[in-house]
């Protein structure tokens, strides 16, 4: 249209508009934090949907996560009026790795319903098959292994790119066999892990150029967020969509590179003129979020960085608090001060959306919980103890990926006896013993296993049972609504009435839970819809109406702001993390350094900086020291406080009163926020799901099973099973035999069980 650019052009700065207007060719947009990359690159999808340059469906746009996306889908909206129907290629590279998989899933070996695992199904199938291979998984542990795999996914090496490569010391060299294994079993099982999203899709552009060419002909346009935390395979795919048309805009800012630890590498920004010759630099440097004193603070930390390109930032704003830090007794007082810090904020008027706390690990969380509970504050955390990983929704999402997907062994073997049938570990054993000899997933065993004398008559009307139970419900899958199908599990299954049963202070929860799990499933009309949403959502939000603050990871809190910001605990060995002190290499300090950047910058107005004298880290109460990066912070910025409140200097009377600081009346000191008792062990176990998750995998026996061949038994051979004795053969049909033992009578058997007398 040849009408005037919209109002809301206006409203941006120069370089952000260039950035908007030019969309052919290659374009990288590098600047600091709160330049509003963001709401260029938001307003650039806009302005070319507005201008009728593609349709929505013909640009592709990542963010980092799926609220960037939902924030960017809304804004868009917001932009150009509701005439945006959907942005279907509008999402993270996991969703749409996964919609574009869904599509051609047969090309790597999948069926289109393929299950998505997460990290916990990972973990337990690696030690699987660690346990087939022989291998010692307590020297050689299923997470290192996973590690390692995650490392090759990430640069995207199939177990074939790697034999003239590689292959890393896992259990003395075994790590690229097992890579093989796993990939294998995951295929066998219709499933595959988040790794393998981008990277079967990118094996799918390699190998199948028509494939890719259709692909490139639809995406007109290609747009990628928060580029420096993009790692080796994202790359290579984003490469290989953008080459024919190189109409691809990426933003990014290389001192908010934090995803390292997951492969990300910082040197893509750096690449990207090499690949994309001629491309257009744009460079933002007024910042529209933080006052002058968090700027101010943010930036003189980050410069003592030696690895950055650097850049200046500026804002018109002027005023404003300095950077406050308050150091405080122990970590209790520190959960203490802050309730007390945000009761105040809500007290002037603060909106408690507004503010968040953000965290260098996912333990600091518990301590704040505990609190806040205490003195009722609302509080929602992201990430972390995830609603979708709590025992009860798991053990309910698996009921539902079984009925989805029968194949879906790991969903399978979390509930064939959960609520308690009676099928324990040796039936499951079995269950695996056959199911492997027969190449069927276990739903298929149990049920061809009971129709034999292999189960103790109860143990096979149980599976005839649930086998039954499984098939109505997959019928009824295909014509009630999702959340009412959970519902009538639940009830069928006995898991509410187990439950309900269940008079412990947990339970009432876990109803809660899956009666919010239900509510969720309200908005799905198809089952596997659900189930693809909430493995995509796993990094997301419990959302609710209610305002709450945020207690979230400063990794997780990238590209987002709040009015006020609190950061607890920044203490050397907390922040920065002992790993990056034990690593002591200078790219893992910088790394935490620009973790402290990232986290400073989301703070719009205030921003309030933590750390406690005495943390008590692995039951032991040890003193700490400032973290280095307070040091680091220009003095100007900032506002120091150090409070000892009467409880805290009580405790420091106790303390010093004895003699040897590591004496065990010291561990055994009460927990004033919790009353946890024991403290860190208990507050390890006492988690979600942490402690029956645990037993459960103790309990279960991962023996291997040699199979044998078969062909070696015939009518009349003497054989011997460890359970019924010698017998004679006396019939055969397919992989049954009929045997009539010397003590216990005749029996039908699968032939896998006996031996050759
Ligand atoms: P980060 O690096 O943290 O992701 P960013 O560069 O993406 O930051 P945005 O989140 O896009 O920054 O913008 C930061 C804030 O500045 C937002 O509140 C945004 O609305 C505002 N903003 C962006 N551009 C302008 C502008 N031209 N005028 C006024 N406000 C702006
Ligand atoms: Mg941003």
């Amino acid at each position: 249209p040849a009408d005037s650019p919209p109002a809301w052009l206006a409203g941006l700065n120069d370089p952000q508009r260039e950035a908007v207007m030019t969309t052919e060719g290659p374009v990288l947009m590098l600047a600091g934090a709160g330049t509003g990359k963001t709401a260029a690159l938001t307003a650039r999808l806009a302005y070319m949907i507005r201008e009728g340059l593609a349709w929505p469906s013909q640009i592709l746009c990542v963010t980092f996560t799926n609220r960037a996306a939902k924030e960017m889908r809304h804004r868009v909206g917001e932009l150009i009026g509701d005439a945006v129907e959907g942005m279907p290629w509008l999402g993270t590279f996991h969703s749409i790795c996964a919609k574009m998989l869904r599509r051609h899933a047969e090309l790597v070996g999948l069926e289109a319903n393929y299950t998505i695992i997460d990290m916990d199904d990972q973990q337990r199938l690696l030690k699987q098959l660690i346990a087939e291979n022989g291998i010692d998984e307590k020297r050689f542990p299923a997470r290192e292994l996973a590690r390692l795999i995650d490392r090759w996914k990430n640069r995207g090496l199939n177990p074939g790119d790697l034999d003239a490569i590689e292959n890393e010391a896992y259990a003395n060299g075994q790590g690229l066999r097992m890579y093989r294994q796993y990939q294998d079993r995951l295929i066998a099982l219709n499933a595959c892990d988040f790794g393998d999203l981008l990277l079967h899709v990118l094996n799918i552009f390699r190998n199948s150029r028509d494939v890719l060419e259709q692909y490139q002909e639809r995406f007109k346009y290609v747009m990628v967020d928060e580029y420096q935390d993009t790692n080796g395979v994202q790359y290579l795919w984003l490469r290989l969509l953008a080459q024919s048309r190189k109409n691809i805009c990426v933003v990014g800012d290389d001192d908010q590179s934090i995803y390292s630890w997951r492969g990300a590498e910082v040197a893509n920004i750096l690449r990207f003129e090499k690949d994309f010759p001629g491309a257009k630099v744009i460079r933002l440097e007024q910042n529209y979020r933080s006052t002058p004193h968090i700027l101010g603070a943010a930036s003189g930390l980050i410069a003592e960085n030696s690895q950055r390109l650097g850049k200046t930032l500026w804002t018109e704003f002027d005023g404003g608090d300095q950077v406050r830090v308050i150091g405080v007794w122990d970590a209790p007082e520190e959960a203490r001060r802050l309730g007390e810090e945000i009761e105040r904020l809500e007290r002037e008027g603060a909106p408690l959306d507004e503010i968040a706390i953000l965290v260098r690990a996912q333990y600091q969380t518990r301590e704040f919980e505990d609190r806040f509970i205490q003195i009722g504050l609302n509080y929602r955390i992201i990430g972390g103890f995830r609603f979708y990983e709590r025992a009860e929704i798991r053990d309910a999402l698996a009921y539902l990926r079984v009925i989805a997907q029968p194949q879906d062994d790991l969903a399978f073997e979390r509930i064939y006896n959960q609520p308690k049938r009676g099928l324990g570990a040796k039936t499951l054993e079995k269950m695996h013993q056959h199911s492997r000899r027969v190449g069927q997933p276990l739903a298929a065993a149990a049920l061809d296993l009971a129709d034999t004398d292999e189960l103790p008559a109860r143990a096979k009307n149980t599976v005839i049972a649930l086998m039954g139970d499984f098939l109505r419900w997959r019928e009824m899958s295909e014509t009630i609504p999702p959340s009412e199908l959970l519902r009538t599990v639940l009830e069928e299954s006995g898991y509410s009435q187990m439950l309900q049963a269940d008079r412990s202070s947990e339970s009432a929860g876990r109803i809660e839970n899956l009666t919010e799990l239900a509510r969720a499933m309200e908005e799905y009309q198809n089952l596997g819809e659900f189930l693809e949403h909430v493995s995509l959502v796993m990094d997301n939000d419990a959302t609710g109406d209610e305002e709450k603050i945020t207690i979230m990871t400063m990794h997780a809190a990238k590209g987002l702001e709040f009015n006020h910001v609190f950061l607890p605990g920044w203490e050397e060995g907390v922040f920065p993390s002992q790993r990056a002190l034990d690593e002591g290499g200078l790219a893992s300090l910088e790394e935490e350094r620009r973790l402290a950047y990232v986290a400073i910058t989301r703070a719009k107005r205030r921003c309030t900086i933590l750390h406690a004298s005495n943390r008590r880290i692995y039951g032991q109460w040890t003193s700490s020291i400032p973290s280095r990066f307070i040091q680091e912070l220009p003095e100007v910025h900032i506002q120091q406080e150090t409070t000892l409140t009467g409880g805290a200097s009580l405790w420091r009377a106790n303390w010093s009163e004895q003699e040897d600081p590591f004496a065990n009346v010291a561990q055994n000191r009460p927990d004033r926020a919790g009353n946890r008792g024991p403290g860190w062990q208990r507050a390890l176990t006492s988690g979600y799901d942490s402690a029956p998750k645990r037993l459960k995998e103790s309990g279960r026996s991962a023996a291997s099973f040699a199979a044998k061949p078969r062909t070696d038994i015939k009518i009349g051979d003497r054989v011997f099973h460890d359970k019924f004795g010698y017998g004679e053969v006396m019939g055969q049909e397919g992989n049954r035999l009929e045997i009539e033992f010397d003590n216990t009578g005749r029996k039908r058997l699968l032939d896998s069980f006996v031996k050759l007398a």
